[in-house]
């Protein structure tokens, strides 16, 4: 069965999409099943996956309106052929676009509304060892229907000074939702990301991030690492466009974590 996780941070340009995306993408490079969902009206888990948010004939959308099951709306990585040819590894994807501003409106009418996701994930549970849910910029009714559906949120932050204090809402969040909605829910971790470790600044709130929080903070740091922010715009993961970029090794160095944590869960 699978573990579901969202990658969740209310702050925008975070990079939970640059994580979802490369995470999934190196959980399949190490031998995992995984199910990508991109619950971001932007579509940008869709794009840098290699799929065409515009072509795709059912999308997570639909599939929260339950007007298509997942079987019926995933779709497999298409890597293009450079990459095929460096044979990696591939993962599903259910993929996002605009239409899934609208849902936000349209879900609050209809029952069950904060449990649209997990309904439809229980069908294919069974196919993946790991579901990744890229979350929307916002604690909205999207980003709702991702934390009912997972056990367990990972974090994405960059070590700046207001690092800690943005957790706070999202912390709270996941405390209402653990409460009322998911008894599952328990945050994982959170993953430094776009670090660097020349500026002073970031490794004392790295350090204070440590002390706070003790192991919820990941051992895998990801650096800021430009081959990660080249590789969406060849519609590739980071750790498929350039697998032996510092950027790419620290991702499958973190899906290794991720196994393995997954085992004391
Ligand atoms: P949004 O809140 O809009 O969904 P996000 O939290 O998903 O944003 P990303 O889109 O993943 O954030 O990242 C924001 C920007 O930072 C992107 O341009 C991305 O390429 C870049 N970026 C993310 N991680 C890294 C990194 N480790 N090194 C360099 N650039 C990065
Ligand atoms: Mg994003």
């Amino acid at each position: 069965m699978a573990k579901i996780f969202c990658v969740a941070n209310q702050k925008g340009g975070v990079g939970k999409t640059t994580t979802t995306v490369n995470l999934a993408a190196g959980l399949a490079f190490v031998g995992q099943r995984v199910l990508m969902v991109d619950l971001d009206p932007q579509g940008n888990a869709t794009m840098g996956s290699g799929i065409d948010k515009r072509q795709l004939k059912h999308t997570v959308y639909d599939v929260l309106l339950e007007e298509a099951t997942i079987t019926q709306s995933r779709v497999k990585t298409q890597w293009g052929e450079e990459a095929a040819r460096r044979d990696m590894a591939t993962f599903d994807v259910l993929g996002a676009n605009r239409d899934l501003a609208g849902a936000e409106v349209e879900l609050v009418e209809l029952d069950r509304r904060e449990n649209r996701l997990r309904d439809a994930l229980l069908l294919v549970q069974k196919d993946y060892d790991f579901v990744l849910i890229d979350c929307p910029p916002s604690l909205s009714m999207l980003t709702l229907n991702g934390l009912c559906a997972a056990h367990g949120v990972v974090v994405p932050m960059q070590c700046e000074y207001f690092a800690l204090e943005g957790l706070t809402d999202l912390v709270n969040t996941i405390k209402q939702v653990h409460a009322n909605l998911n008894k599952e829910l328990k945050i994982i971790g959170l993953l430094r990301v776009m670090f660097d470790p020349r500026i002073t600044l970031q490794v004392q709130v790295s350090d204070q991030l440590k002390d706070h929080f003790a192991d919820k903070v990941f051992n895998a740091v990801i650096p800021r690492n430009v081959r990660l922010a080249e590789a969406p715009s060849y519609g590739l993961p980071g750790v498929v466009f350039d697998p032996s970029a510092k950027g790419s090794q620290a991702y499958i160095d973190f899906a290794r974590e991720m196994v393995s944590r997954v085992q004391t869960l």
